[in-house]
């Protein structure tokens, strides 16, 4: 008999045609196989048990990068077909087929690396089947060669017998190469010889160094080198937003963080984040490198560059954005050397061409599971499966900060790399990119927008240029419930508890302390944080001690308490912002629970300014003394939709500040506070509503303290509790909810 064999998934450029050419000679099958635009199809004839063999073995041995979303059989006419081969590529019709993240050098080609009896011992750009840059290099598809950047390195006689080799693990292996025809390792700006010890010597002695990556450039320097932290620091411009760290192991990774179970798993698997986990005290790294923070990024080598620089520095070193304060990271090695020349003493690069912009990936562990912060390199371009198809095909557009986009059809939701903040035009033309190229690769031509309300982001402002699509608004805190639920397969309805920095609320006024009764396509704002006026509007955001004179004065009546630290601190404009916010005056209302935070920290003395997005409540949640439970009470008033009163939290912090209590007893009383109220307002709409399952999302949930006490308090009183695990809670997840929202409407 003779049948075909159609495979979906992510099958293309991780071994799949040369695993089937295997299975089908071991079982004794004829036929072919080969890439088509939307997977693989497979031709198999022989007898039926053979074939049936063929089958259930398919998806079980299958290569470790290939995810296998569907097959389908059918029937066809027997050939008389003698032999098994592979035929090339197609490239007409529909493109339904995959692309492959970027994946972490496998354990192969790493015992190659060091085998000084291998051909490519110690060649920085060693891959294979099962590992190597994919998504990066990716121009077109199908997913062949001459569609990558490594189209420009014809491959040496070596390689081709790899290539064409059916056993071979290079089989068809795409950026396959070596040191005769492959990408070639420069130091430029440094001393001659051998790059690798030249850019190690210089690490070692304090200097930075410019390295390309996978998806750009970053700068590194010796990770326990104080001055060479801070020299990096002074030169890129980022005054306290934490580095990175590159570590060789997980023993060295060990060495710095307290690692769970499940982030040490996320820091060893192929798609290889950076895993934020607490430092441990005494870790050797200097305090230029994340100052004020307890926590630590950490990563290991994903790239063989990064292995051999590692061996050969000997150290761990911080490695961060190849970029000046906060513009995007460089890529193109003109830019690079042009923007990256200020700040490094020397770049380590290479010739083989980076065609997509792809940032490091950020993640946590929480609870036994992934908790995302920034969903990019490894991550990106595999989809977000979805639990239900979208009826047409859709554009989310994303939010203005963290920006990602998200393009779905059928089940699959595209939810693009990180792109940053749509603030310049560099960022802008991302995005637009970003878009066209994702459309290419999965031949998605959006009929649906979805976008933010707020008029002024620039991924709203590109919506409403399309022409010939449906454009669909989708509220701010919205989108982040719906990014909840899609995140974990459901449809709602649910409570949902958004709380976040800003968004642009339905009614014109900022949210960002919201309880939504949600499900995808629509929502009722049943409760949320009273309104307290931001002054001087973005000023207030840069200046947290802004929040706390507006607060102070709300809660206090006009009056509070004189010896208020903070007051004394910035007692030259205290009296122009409290009028600001009083009269309205550039002081615009916001239930914004991030501003809540923001106002504690700066009357705690946490700090009365900021350098980087989050920065006092990320401070502030580090100062809790993690053994206090209980909170500050505070007021649920009014009805349809209830307010709950930010305002009694900071007065009982005020009385134990003044009282002389501890700060970290003062702020952990304040967290748990705010989730006990959390919990409470849950309580009340589950009576009026019947709600038994709430999902939690919005920036501010990147706090543990907060989230882990909330998520226990929900429990402990009966309720379902959805978090996110396949993309952030921040305004990264917003595209896929703006996607969700705009689906479920026009279904
Ligand atoms: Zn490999
Ligand atoms: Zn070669
Ligand atoms: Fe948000």
């Amino acid at each position: 008999m003779r049948i075909g064999v159609r495979v979906e998934g992510v099958v293309q450029g991780v071994g799949f045609r040369p695993y089937v050419h295997a299975l089908a000679g071991r079982l004794g099958l004829a036929g072919q196989v080969g890439n088509d635009t939307s997977g693989v199809f497979v031709e198999l004839e022989g007898g039926r048990t053979a074939i049936e063999e063929f089958l259930t073995a398919l998806p079980r041995d299958a290569p470790p990068l290939a995810v296998i979303e569907r097959v389908q059989t059918a029937p066809l006419h027997p050939t008389g077909q003698a032999g098994f081969t592979i035929v090339s590529s197609e490239r007409a019709g529909r493109r339904d087929t995959l692309i492959s993240a970027d994946s972490a050098t496998c354990d192969d080609c790493l015992r190659e690396l060091a085998d000084p009896a291998d051909r490519r011992f110690g060649y920085p750009f060693i891959n294979c089947t099962n590992c190597g840059p994919r998504f990066t290099i990716v121009r077109d598809v199908p997913y062949d060669r001459p569609f990558t950047t490594m189209s420009g390195f014809p491959m040496c006689e070596a390689c081709t017998a790899e290539y064409h080799d059916p056993a071979n693990r290079r089989y068809h292996a795409q950026p396959v190469c070596c040191p005769d025809c492959g990408p070639r390792l420069q130091l430029v700006g440094g001393p001659g010889g051998d790059p690798l010890p030249a850019a190690a010597a210089l690490l070692r002695s304090g200097g930075v160094l410019a390295v390309k990556g996978l998806g750009g450039y970053h700068l590194a320097v010796h990770a326990a080198d104080h001055d060479a932290a801070a020299t990096l620091r002074a030169r890129k411009h980022r005054e306290d937003k934490p580095f990175a760290v590159m570590v060789a192991d997980l023993d060295a990774a060990r060495a710095l963080c307290d690692l769970d179970d499940t982030a040490a798993a996320l820091l060893t698997g192929r798609r290889r984040p950076v895993v934020l986990a607490p430092r441990r005290p005494g870790a050797p790294v200097a305090p230029a490198v994340a100052p004020g923070n307890g926590q630590l990024g950490v990563m290991l080598p994903y790239t063989p560059l990064h292995h051999l620089l590692l061996r050969e520095t000997g150290a761990a070193i911080v490695l961060t954005s190849g970029n000046v304060s906060d513009e995007p990271i460089a890529y193109r090695d003109d830019d690079a050397t042009q923007r990256l020349s200020g700040i490094a003493d020397a770049f380590l690069t290479h010739d083989r061409p980076i065609h997509t912009r792809t940032d490091d990936s950020v993640t946590r562990a929480f609870r036994g599971a992934e908790l995302p912060v920034r969903r990019s390199r490894g991550y990106a371009p595999e989809p977000v499966r979805l639990a239900r198809p979208v009826p047409r095909p859709v554009l989310g557009c994303g939010a203005e900060l963290k920006n990602t986009f998200c393009l779905a059809r059928g089940n699959h939701a595209f939810v693009s790399h990180h792109i940053g903040d749509l603030e310049n035009y560099e960022t802008l033309r991302s995005f637009t990119e970003g878009i066209a190229h994702f459309q290419r690769l999965f031949d998605v031509e959006p009929q649906v927008v979805g976008h933010d309300l707020h008029p002024e982001y620039l991924s709203t402002k590109h919506a409403r240029e399309l022409d010939g699509v449906e454009l669909i608004g989708v509220q701010h805190h919205h989108a982040h419930i719906a990014s909840c639920l899609a995140d974990n397969g459901v449809e709602g309805p649910v409570l949902g508890v958004a709380f976040d920095g800003l968004g642009y609320g339905s009614d014109g006024t900022i949210w960002g302390g919201e309880f939504l009764l949600a499900d995808l396509a629509g929502f009722e704002r049943l409760a949320h944080l009273a309104p307290m006026p931001m002054p001087g509007g973005t000023a207030a955001i840069r200046q947290p001690w802004r929040m706390a004179a507006a607060y102070l004065d709300a809660s206090f009546g006009g009056d509070p308490p004189a010896d208020l630290p903070v007051l004394a601190r910035n007692t030259a404009d205290w009296d122009t912002v409290v009028t600001m916010g009083r009269r309205g005056v550039n002081a615009p209302l916001t239930s914004s629970a991030g501003r809540l935070f923001d106002a504690v920290a700066a009357i705690l003395g946490v700090r009365d300014t900021i350098n980087y997005e989050g920065q006092a409540a990320i401070e502030l949640e580090q100062w809790a003394d993690p053994s206090i439970r209980e909170g500050y009470p505070s007021t649920i008033s009014g009805a349809a939709p209830l307010q709950l009163s930010g305002g009694d939290l900071v007065r009982s912090v005020v009385d134990d500040l003044l009282a002389g209590v501890d700060p970290p007893v003062i702020v952990a009383r304040f967290h748990a506070g705010v989730s006990d109220a959390i919990v409470a307002v849950c309580r009340r709409l589950r009576d009026t509503t019947g709600m038994g399952t709430v999902a939690l999302s919005g920036g501010v949930f990147q706090n543990l303290l907060l989230l882990g006490r909330t998520v226990d308090g929900l429990e402990g009183a009966g309720f379902g509790v959805l978090v996110h695990q396949r993309v952030p809670c921040n305004d990264g997840g917003i595209s896929l909810g703006q996607v969700a929202v705009a689906a479920a409407q026009r279904s």
